[in-house]
């Protein structure tokens, strides 16, 4: 995954965030439909139907499909803000019926697209609402609100006491999100939470949300009906279908490799295979590695290091290990290598790099591989056409096969040799 998805991975406990200082902390709860139905009175069809999927402690959950499949009943029912048809849910082992509705909604955060602000009540007035009904005293309130602004990058001196009104609509999003964190609850629905927003500030507010999120690894369930969205945010997506039934639930990755239908596949789109390379960074995938050779090297040595490297020629690297070119196989009949450039090292690719761009780099610079340095510019690995049709072929499970690939098969089949 890119940067920041790799960033919120889940499983880990919580870093310290600005709640857990006072001793409220609350660890992320695990979360699970049972075989949940709800069909709401007087409806022929259910809303939902059988839907079970589990949601590990600390995981962001996207819940995607098209307006009316029942995304936004599924997280009522979490809150019982309406009452299961059939099946259960689970917070941590405990059933969401064994638990009195106020008491639950104070321990979930929740997060919608209409913000739900309180219109006549100043921004630290709405981040307060559920501390006050937990009975925190003013200071304890008070400062607990200044940290949520901090945290959703509000200053806390110029926002806290303006209205709802006075804020744009990315400033109220985040101030809704700074609410549903309020009193450090364990789990966190998200409701559409960007929908409203311009796609600028909603790009924005995206990878602030994962920042946060990599700080305070909450459980996440959040609901679009945008893939990219869900793409970008998601651990693991459900796609629902019609109905609320579940068409697929999987990473990212195996989403966009093997849509379990045509419906997923459908809804995820024709460039799947260019979305998944979108998700990565250079880092992430297996590269291969280099013969590493210096001017003035015994030419012995480097042999020896060739028979280790996946490339038979090898990578010429100056003194801080930056890389110069790939040698001709004449530098190395000699004693000692000399400067005998097969090809310049170009291009150069770096870890951080988008795999995207990256082979974008490497087809319009119609070379098979490139040298990937990290940022100090020192040789990291070499990333080929080869590597990164495997990483199509093989991710994220290597017990299957069939996925689309985006290096033609031409260009694939050939060694490596420029
Ligand atoms: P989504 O959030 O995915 O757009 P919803 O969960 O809001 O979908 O709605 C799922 C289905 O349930 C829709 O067919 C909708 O019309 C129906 N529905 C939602 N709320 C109610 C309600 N209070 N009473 C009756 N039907 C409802
Ligand atoms: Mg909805």
């Amino acid at each position: 995954m890119n940067s920041s998805q790799s960033a919120h991975s889940p499983g880990q406990s919580a870093s310290p965030d600005p709640g857990s200082a006072d001793g409220s902390h609350e660890e992320a709860a695990s979360l699970e439909f049972r075989g949940v139905t709800k069909r709401y009175p007087g409806q022929g069809e259910a809303a939902i139907e059988d839907l079970s999927l589990r949601v590990e402690a600390g995981e962001i959950c996207v819940l995607v499909g098209p307006s009316g499949c029942g995304k936004t009943t599924a997280m009522r029912l979490v809150n019982r803000l309406i009452d299961l048809t059939e099946g259960d849910i689970l917070i941590d082992g405990t059933s969401v019926k064994d638990r009195s509705p106020a008491e639950l909604r104070r321990h979930i955060g929740y997060a919608i697209q209409q913000i739900g602000l309180f219109p006549h009540v100043s921004v630290g007035d709405n981040i307060g609402t559920v501390p006050r009904l937990l009975g925190w005293d003013k200071q304890r309130i008070s400062t607990r609100v200044d940290e949520l602004l901090e945290l959703v990058s509000l200053d806390p001196h110029d926002t806290r006491d303006r209205y709802p009104a006075q804020l744009s609509g990315g400033q109220r999003q985040r101030v809704g999100v700074a609410r549903a964190l309020a009193a450090d609850p364990p789990l966190l629905l998200m409701d559409e939470p960007f929908g409203a927003i311009d796609p600028i500030n909603r790009e924005r507010l995206q990878n602030e949300f994962l920042r946060l999120q990599a700080r305070i690894q909450k459980t996440v369930v959040f609901v679009t009906h945008d893939i990219d969205e869900a793409i970008k945010i998601g651990d693991r997506i459900a796609v629902l279908k019609k109905g609320g039934k579940l068409a697929q639930y999987a990473t990212p990755a195996e989403l966009l490799m093997y849509p379990a239908d045509h419906f997923v596949e459908d809804f995820v789109g024709a460039d799947r295979a260019l979305k998944r390379l979108a998700l990565q960074r250079v880092r992430d995938i297996d590269l291969w590695k280099a013969a590493e050779a210096r001017i003035g090297e015994d030419t012995r040595e480097v042999r020896r290091k060739l028979e280790d490297a996946d490339l038979t020629i090898p990578l010429l690297v100056d003194e801080q290990r930056r890389p110069i070119g790939w040698l001709s196989h004449r530098a190395l009949e000699g004693e000692r290598v000399e400067e005998k450039l097969r090809s310049p090292a170009e291009p150069v690719v770096e870890l951080d790099d988008i795999l995207r761009d990256a082979l974008s780099d490497l087809l319009s610079s119609e070379t098979r591989y490139a040298p990937v340095v990290d940022g100090d510019g020192r040789a990291a690995g070499v990333l080929s056409l080869e590597v990164i049709g495997r990483f199509l072929h093989t991710a994220p499970s290597e017990a299957r096969t069939g996925a689309d690939l985006v290096v033609d098969e031409e260009q694939e089949a050939s060694p490596a040799e420029p």
